[in-house]
């Protein structure tokens, strides 16, 4: 079966096909004039599902949609569903991670709690919907170590380990992670869907 895949940042791309071997993945980019719509819901649940919703009903397809983001105790849940624009609008992932040391600065290890959070949003042809959330715990260090992964990596360290994402093996953070977690859930719906024509 394929599905299509409604994000164009590559870091979730790889992670995304790594995690369902099983299944061909057509980025929403593969379709010409496929719409990126403005991710204006205040949940992650909310933008996954106004992401998938859009290129399921412009592919006629099934459509897989992740939104994600850090949550940082210490900043009140911030940069949460802003994540991605943490540091402005075009803002790349250096400046959202340098943005969040700044903010960070000064707070001590004990109270620099965080986790990951995903929603996976999966739209049928028919318009249904369904989504699952994952949650990977953690803490965000006072600088970054390691280059593997994407945003935010490099400063996160999972719980009960003692490198970062930007350090682990992929293989590791795709056992681990909050999209692994989200995706394993919703991978029975899925399954049971009618993927992309070939
Ligand atoms: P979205 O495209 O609106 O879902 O934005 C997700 C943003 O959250 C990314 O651009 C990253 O900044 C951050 N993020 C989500 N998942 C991860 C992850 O697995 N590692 C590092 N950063 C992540």
């Amino acid at each position: 079966m394929s599905i299509v895949l409604a994000t164009r940042n590559p870091g979730k791309i790889a992670e995304i096909k790594a995690l369902l071997p099983g299944v061909r993945i057509r980025p929403a980019a593969s379709f010409p004039g496929c719409p990126e719509p403005e991710e204006t819901g205040r949940t992650f649940k909310e933008n996954a599902l106004i992401k998938a919703k859009a290129v399921a009903r412009y592919t006629g397809s099934t459509a897989l949609a992740d939104d994600s983001g850090l949550e940082v105790d210490a900043l009140d849940g911030a940069p949460g569903v802003r994540s991605a624009r943490y540091a402005g609008k075009d803002a790349t992932d250096r400046d959202n991670l340098l943005r969040l040391l700044g903010a960070l600065e000064g707070i001590p290890e004990a109270d620099r709690t965080a986790r990951f959070r995903c929603v996976m949003a999966v739209v049928a042809p028919d318009g249904r919907t369904w989504t699952e959330e994952g949650v990977c715990e953690g803490r965000i260090l006072q600088e970054p170590h390691g280059a593997s992964g994407f945003g935010y990596d490099p400063l996160f360290v999972p719980a009960g380990y003692e490198h970062t994402f930007g350090e682990l093996d992929a293989a590791v953070k795709n056992r681990i992670s909050h999209r692994a977690k989200a995706l394993h859930r919703i991978a029975s719906v899925l399954q049971a869907l009618p993927g992309v024509p070939e």
